[in-house]
């Protein structure tokens, strides 16, 4: 049971009490109180972004940075500091990935309007609220351009961190802040939810020597209020629902400020949202709370995203908060340089799964795939089928040219980081000739970041062949077809990744490829049978997730197969083979779900 969202913190150089929901002011009064400069430019950076807001936005217009309807992608690195000693997830801080992965479409929604309780802006403030055009993709690209989760994790024995260790912790674990977003989530103490590092520049007040850093720029988050699941889930717990990182980005992102401006009626330099004298924690959403600021009373905005308010009041940015964002996130050298970033590579463009590509149409570009030399010297369609009700395939005619000797097909991105075990599964027709057998197709992936394919297998020789059929410039019958089924365990954890079929001809003979079938088992399967020992029927019972075909195979104890039974049944199958001619003996019962086998010793006695 934790306390910290129960008890106010009080603080000596704030007017009223507060708890300390986020604490990038205190984190700010720390930084002035080390680089005093800083402070004074700050005061200079809201005059400048106030003063020269309309020249600064004449400049974007010119420069085409101004467009407030161009989306920009943010790539984001999260940084798990635990102190589980064992690396165990779940424990010590040590955040699931799935409460991590659960933090991202919270934050891209809120920050594009696209979260479901925008309903709940009241009707006053539906004309201000808006879009805010940036979006965060957990990277798909480390810092050396390989291929990651946008995950780390760092033992630490500390349990809990004090922002005061800010620099300590952020220390452990690091990317480049002009590349990525870093959000370190850890153990914090006290009632803090988190704070961010505020975007410093050029900006006239701003000058760059008096930077903090690049090395503590981000935001941190408490293991308690980030995400949607996991750690945050305690009864009573009123951020929830991820909007804590959503007010981070805010300050992050555009140097935003709380909406009372963090001082008695002061100013948060946006004009569209209401003056507010204080700060709101309001768990329960009183969408009529006022706030008198010297005789002038409003209605409160606890709808903004900068608010102390619970995350379920959060639902808004303002158009005023949006233009003050982006003048500020262009001053930012930092921020700037993130737009060029390789951190997300590959993505934005995922398919989902199944991603199945069976050739019936013509639609091979549409669905992103790209296919060199589709032409009569590269991969071209086919009127064979391979398995089930194709009619069409996809072919190269090695056998009348070599000449489209390296003619590739590829997939399109595929985003395989929620993949429990991805899988490729594919047709595969070819025939060995009167000359021999020296075509091969090659199998490699790429997430089309850098110009390097990693080979995944290699079908050539007897691999290559799958039918017993001998025929120069071979054409396929039913027969002729052969499923393969290639475990994609290495893709697994990947953000944006291509898989290639790709054609090394020897001018032997005419390779065919049918119904491509990307896919993931995200469930276990569970095999029973019953009862054992048995004298006559013996029941095997699966539970899986999806539609899949059950094979039961019984085989005696040198190996030889006596009984097959096969089913198609969705999420479950329970079968029965009769034993009952058998003699008394030991047996090997084998259940196979969507290629995954149990086997189970099965007594017959009598
Ligand atoms: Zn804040």
């Amino acid at each position: 049971m934790r306390f910290k969202f129960l008890f106010l913190f009080f603080i000596a150089c704030f007017s009223n009490a507060i708890a300390q929901h986020c604490a990038t002011v205190q984190y700010q009064n720390m930084l002035y109180q080390k680089y005093p400069q800083i402070k004074e430019a700050a005061a200079k950076f809201e005059q400048a972004i106030q003063q020269k807001a309309a020249r600064l936005a004449m400049a974007r217009v010119e420069a085409g940075q101004a467009d407030t309807t161009k989306l920009y992608t943010i790539p984001v690195v999260v940084h798990v500091i635990h102190n589980s000693s064992e690396g165990i997830i779940g424990d010590s801080g040590n955040i699931s990935d799935a409460q991590i992965f659960s933090q991202f479409p919270v934050s891209n929604a809120d920050w594009r309007r696209q979260n479901t309780d925008t309903v709940n802006t009241p009707a006053m403030f539906e004309s201000v609220a808006t879009d805010m055009k940036f979006e965060f993709c957990l990277a798909s690209r480390d810092p050396n351009g390989n291929p990651t989760t946008g995950i780390t994790r760092t033992y630490n024995p500390e349990s809990s961190w004090d922002p005061s260790q800010d620099a300590q912790f952020k220390g452990l674990a690091y990317w480049p802040s002009d590349q990525y977003l870093n959000v370190w989530v850890v153990n914090l103490d006290g009632s803090y939810l988190g704070y961010s590092q505020y975007p410093y520049g050029n900006l006239q007040g701003l000058p760059y020597s008096s930077d903090p850093g690049a090395a503590t720029d981000g935001i941190v988050i408490d293991v308690y209020a980030f995400g949607t699941i996991g750690a945050v889930n305690f009864p009573g717990n009123p951020y929830n629902l991820g909007r804590t990182l959503s007010h981070e980005i805010g300050h992050w992102l555009g140097g935003l400020r709380h909406p009372w401006g963090d001082c008695y009626c002061c100013d948060d330099y946006v004009s569209d949202t209401p003056l507010q004298s204080d700060a709101n924690y309001d768990i329960n959403c009183n969408a009529d709370s006022t706030s008198n600021c010297n005789g002038v009373v409003d209605i409160m905005m606890i709808q903004n995203y900068m608010q102390y308010t619970g995350d379920k009041c959060m639902n808004m940015f303002t158009l005023g908060q949006k233009q003050r964002s982006r003048l500020a996130f262009w001053e930012c050298p930092r921020r700037v340089a993130i737009l060029s970033s390789p951190g997300c590579c590959g993505q934005g463009t995922n398919a989902s799964f199944p991603l199945v590509e069976n050739f019936e149409q013509n639609d091979l570009q549409t669905n992103g795939w790209v296919v060199s030399g589709q032409d009569s010297l590269g991969w071209q369609y086919a009127p064979y089928g391979g398995y089930g009700t194709s009619a069409r395939s996809i072919t190269i005619s090695n056998a009348s040219s070599d000449s489209a000797e390296d003619a590739y097909l590829a997939s399109p991105f595929i985003n395989f980081v929620t993949s429990d075990e991805p899988y490729l599964k594919f047709d595969l027709s070819y025939a060995a000739n009167s000359n021999g057998l020296t075509d091969t197709l090659v199998i490699s992936y790429n997430d089309n970041c850098t110009s390097k394919w990693n080979l995944l297998t290699k079908f050539y020789g007897q691999s290559l062949v799958t039918t017993s059929t001998l025929q120069n410039s071979f054409t396929p019958v039913a027969d002729d077809w052969k499923t393969i089924y290639l475990d994609l365990s290495v893709l697994k954890g990947i953000n944006g990744t291509k898989v290639r079929f790709e054609n090394r001809s020897a001018g032997a003979n005419n390779i065919y490829i049918d119904n491509i079938d990307f896919d993931v088992t995200s469930q276990t399967v569970q095999v029973s049978v019953y009862p054992n020992p048995t004298n006559d029927l013996i029941n095997y019972k699966a539970l899986y997730d999806g539609n899949f075909a059950v094979k039961a195979e019984l085989f005696d104890y040198v190996g030889k197969k006596l009984m097959e039974q096969d089913a198609t049944a969705i999420n479950n199958y329970i079968g029965a083979l009769d034993l009952s001619t058998l003699a008394s003996s030991m047996y090997l019962l084998r259940v196979t779900v969507n290629s995954k086998t149990t086997a189970f010793k099965v007594i017959v006695a009598k």
